[in-house]
């Protein structure tokens, strides 16, 4: 199946009342603050949305995001792929009150008539993204002692000033060579 690009801006409630689902992708360069939290992303965000009214007569949208991104191992610095997948129950409110009064179930989602789509799938993301990442032991720049491509020149202008300990052991190992 193939899926059609994701509307940026919905009628959650007009949707809601229908019933209606929307399945779609999304190009993660146009979700700037989630584009620069990690390396790159490779794949579109893949998105699944249910909209309905539960019993209480709210309006739900129940949300799954999907991401193949590669973030930025903490040890070695090298690029590490991970996958990022959220879902999360909506509850549409008017206001912060009513916001406050939600069974906690639901993250409460303020919205006029109108939302952006993106914005909503964005955050979803970002709550997704583990602060730290890190590779496994045997896949590990830091433990191989091999860098990942890319990521020395990283490495080094991050601290320009500083004395890296590998430079004196190179520097000893060049008088042993002589
Ligand atoms: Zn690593």
């Amino acid at each position: 199946m193939t899926l059609g690009a994701l509307p940026q801006t919905v009628e959650v409630r007009t949707l809601a009342a229908r019933e209606v689902t929307l399945a779609g992708v999304l190009d993660p360069i146009k979700l700037l603050r989630f584009s620069s939290a990690i390396v790159a992303v490779k794949q579109p965000v893949v998105v699944n949305a249910d909209f309905y009214r539960d019993e209480e007569g709210r309006y739900i949208v129940s949300v799954q995001v999907t991401a193949e991104v590669q973030v930025t191992c903490q040890r070695c610095l090298g690029a590490l792929e991970r996958t990022v997948a959220s879902s999360a129950l909506l509850a549409v409110v008017w206001t912060d009150e009513q916001a406050a009064q939600l069974p906690p179930r639901y993250e409460p989602l303020v919205a006029e008539a109108e939302i952006d789509f993106w914005e909503v799938v964005e955050d979803e993301l970002l709550l997704a993204l583990p602060s730290f990442s890190y590779h496994s032991n045997t896949n590990c720049g830091a433990e191989t002692g091999v860098q990942a491509p890319g990521s020395g020149d990283a490495a080094v202008s991050g601290s320009p000033e500083k004395e890296n300990p590998f430079d004196v052991l190179k520097a000893l190992k060049g008088d042993v060579d002589k």
